[in-house]
């Protein structure tokens, strides 16, 4: 890991895996997506879901990677991991995609400077919450370095998560306006209609998240 991260080979990143599906986890929920997920992660969350993700993967070229893509009829890419701002050339791979006029995604977890990802690219950016484990990894600086229409996802397993993320919106004074925000559930942890009561007691102005994925496909189910 630590030869790839500080050695990349250039022109190259280390894929876990290339799939066409339906964006679950943004306010472009239910569009057709194009994912690109990364290899390794340097958080290990309680509730992680793609740990298959920690270990390497292949090692594709630039141009290995543009083939697969140009397959899918969708202009809609999302960069996801695993943590994808860990790898280096990651930078290169966003400029070429957006120099190709697709829409770009890059879903962190939160924990690494997002201030060298270009405006052009959307940020989905994780605060992650106390049940976890990991919330004293988040970066607290990268609230500030959120560009307009850069959105704001909190994963939450239970009451204190949820109490939690309120407290980050009000304390960082975060405009949903600007940067959407959304309310995401640990899968099987925390009911949908007990989130869905608790933001509405309290009149938030965010998204209840649903990961599509795990309701269209088997919520194990690989590729999707
Ligand atoms: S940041 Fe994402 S990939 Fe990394 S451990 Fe947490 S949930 Fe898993």
């Amino acid at each position: 890991m630590n030869k790839l991260l500080t050695a990349e080979q250039k022109n190259t990143l280390d894929i876990n895996e290339i799939f066409f599906s339906i964006q679950g986890e943004s306010t472009l929920a239910g569009l057709p997506c194009i994912f690109i997920r990364l290899s390794y992660c340097n958080l290990r969350c309680s509730w992680c879901d793609t740990a298959y993700a920690f270990k390497p993967g292949t090692v594709l070229t630039f141009d290995q990677i543009r083939q697969k893509i140009r397959k899918y009829p969708s202009g809609l890419v999302e960069i996801t991991g695993g943590e994808p701002l860990l790898q280096e050339n990651v930078y290169g791979l966003i400029d070429l995609l957006l120099q190709e006029n697709y829409q770009v995604l890059i879903e962190t977890g939160g924990q690494m400077d997002i201030s060298r990802v270009p405006s052009a690219a959307r940020l989905i950016m994780d605060v992650k919450c106390p049940s976890s484990g990991e919330s004293d990894r988040n970066d607290a600086a990268n609230l500030k370095r959120l560009r307009p229409g850069d959105e704001l996802k909190f994963v939450l397993s239970d009451r204190r998560d949820y109490e939690f993320a309120c407290s980050v919106l009000e304390e960082k004074q975060i405009n949903p306006k600007h940067n959407p925000v959304l309310f995401s559930t640990v899968f099987n942890r925390l009911k949908y209609e007990d989130l869905a009561a608790w933001i509405l007691a309290d009149g938030l102005e965010v998204r209840l998240q649903i990961q599509l994925h795990k309701i269209i496909w088997h919520p194990e189910m690989k590729g999707v």
